[in-house]
């Protein structure tokens, strides 16, 4: 299974990578922490490693790892 790492300090919860990814708001959600967006992995397991999110995510936010 591939992991998705968020980097917190880096994400401005602009919601691209809810939006643009083939599984969306089964893989991503935007939720509020300490005040500030930021997005949230609700289930990797439906991630198919396409990378679409990685590339979109203007600030460099998003990290695939192959993880088991
Ligand atoms: S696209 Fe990047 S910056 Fe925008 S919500 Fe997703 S992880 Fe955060
Ligand atoms: S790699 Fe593709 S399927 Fe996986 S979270 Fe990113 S956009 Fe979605």
């Amino acid at each position: 299974m591939i992991d998705i790492i968020v980097d917190a300090g880096k994400c401005t919860g602009c919601g691209v990578c809810v939006r643009v990814c083939p599984k969306g708001p089964r893989i991503y959600r935007i939720v509020e922490k300490d005040g500030r967006k930021v997005a949230e992995v609700v289930d990797r397991s439906f991630c198919i490693g396409c990378t679409t999110c990685v590339v979109s995510c203007k600030p460099g936010a998003i990290r695939l790892e192959r993880g088991w």
